[in-house]
């Protein structure tokens, strides 16, 4: 295929090199308004002075990426297709542009794939997380399931000689587990009820026990992934329906200190409302797919308790936190990848996710 050929509808690629320097790389792209991915020769992207290009090694697939792959609501209502999928990553930088000082080629970097403006009142106020101008890799521009991906500078985040390329390459769910789990929370000798144990809730598990919480309550319907959970060092992995014997035994009947909901499942969101103890904290991260009822009185007001809303990774806070952790060796996130694939197979990627078979599923791509 002729990749400078504007007709396979890459105009966007085409835009950024001048046709004779076209050279083309394999990506995972969505082509169309439709469900499904296809994987395609496209041009290696060009970067600008501010930017870096990043071979990409290993790279994470979330579910934002099976939203996209089946075409539903929310990515029907957001993205704009042709575009290369795919935010989780690491790998190693194979060019820097002009403007670029304190990234090198060769350096083993993984990145935050929210890019935002810089310049807004939340950017100056130290809330780069909330920012209204943020544009997400593999959603609002190229993505990194594919051979290179460019980066602007400021987001690239260095990775230790020991980590793996496939560690650094979930440390975008990861940093939401650590926002979720960290923020506010305060966690030594705390009780935590995590609802849903995905990908993130199973990682927050690892966490909070790190943290030193002195009791962490996992609960979920799928037992692979209480299993999981439990693996993580969770004391109690329950299904939904014994969350409530198990929080009232670990705390006296009092209810939890922080509930983290990691599932977005209304039953489970009412439920952290209902195990918090008076004055406690809920940090919501997992997302429901449609408005839910909640009563606001009894539910929030008068049980005193904090809600905090989680919008992907404090910049950069969660970061350092989790660099952190990691060194110190008390948490180790590798169990939670059950799943490699190379992007030839990423019907069956997308497939295990779908089926809850998986918990964090990885891309080898070089
Ligand atoms: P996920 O969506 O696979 O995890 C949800 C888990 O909840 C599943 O394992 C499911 O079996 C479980 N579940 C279903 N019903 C339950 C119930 N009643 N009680 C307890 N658990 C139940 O995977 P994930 O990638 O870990 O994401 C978790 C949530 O976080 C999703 O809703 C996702 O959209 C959201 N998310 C939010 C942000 C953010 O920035 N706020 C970022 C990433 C993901
Ligand atoms: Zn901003």
């Amino acid at each position: 295929m002729n990749v400078a050929d504007g007709r396979n509808g890459f105009l966007h690629f085409r835009r950024l090199l001048p046709p004779a320097t076209f050279k083309a790389m394999k990506a995972l792209v969505k082509e169309t308004a439709a469900s499904g991915f296809a994987l395609k020769d496209v041009p290696v992207p060009a970067i600008r002075g501010d930017e870096v290009l990043i071979k990409v090694h290993r790279a994470g697939v979330c579910g934002t990426d099976v939203h996209i792959h089946e075409w539903d609501a929310w990515a029907q209502g957001r993205c704009r297709p042709p575009f290369t999928v795919g935010h989780e990553f690491a790998g190693e930088v194979a060019e820097v542009g002009t403007l670029v000082t304190d990234v090198k080629v060769g350096d083993r970097v993984t990145a935050e794939g929210h890019i935002v403006c810089g310049r807004c009142h939340l950017c100056r106020t130290g809330n780069g997380h909330v920012c209204p101008n943020t544009r997400i890799i593999g959603v609002d521009r190229d993505g990194c399931f594919a051979e290179y991906i460019a980066m602007p500078a400021t987001n690239v985040w260095h990775l230790d000689d020991d980590i793996a390329f496939e560690i650094g390459g979930i440390h975008d769910p990861m940093g939401n587990a650590f926002h979720t789990a960290l923020h506010g929370t305060e966690l030594p000798g705390k009780t935590v009820l995590i609802t849903g144990c995905g990908p993130i809730g199973i990682f927050a598990v690892g966490i909070c026990h790190a943290a030193g919480a002195s009791r962490v309550i996992a609960s979920d319907v799928n037992p692979t992934r209480l299993a999981l959970a439990k693996a993580m060092g969770a004391h109690d992995a329950v299904q939904p329906q014994d969350a409530a014997a198990a929080v009232h035994a670990a705390t006296d009947g009092l209810g939890v200190d922080v509930v983290l909901e990691m599932s977005g499942v209304p039953a489970a969101i009412h439920q952290a409302f209902k195990l918090v103890r008076v004055g406690g904290r809920v940090q919501m991260l997992g997302i429901p797919s449609k408005p839910i009822d909640v009563d606001l009185a009894t539910e929030i007001i008068f049980k005193g308790i904090t809600v905090y809303g989680v919008v992907g990774r404090r910049m950069y806070e969660t970061w350092i936190q989790m660099t952190q952790f990691l060194r110190s060796g008390q948490f180790d996130p590798k169990p939670v990848i059950t799943h490699r694939f190379p992007l030839e197979d990423h019907a069956e990627a997308i497939r295990v996710i779908k089926a809850g078979e998986a918990g964090k599923v990885v891309f080898e791509i070089a």
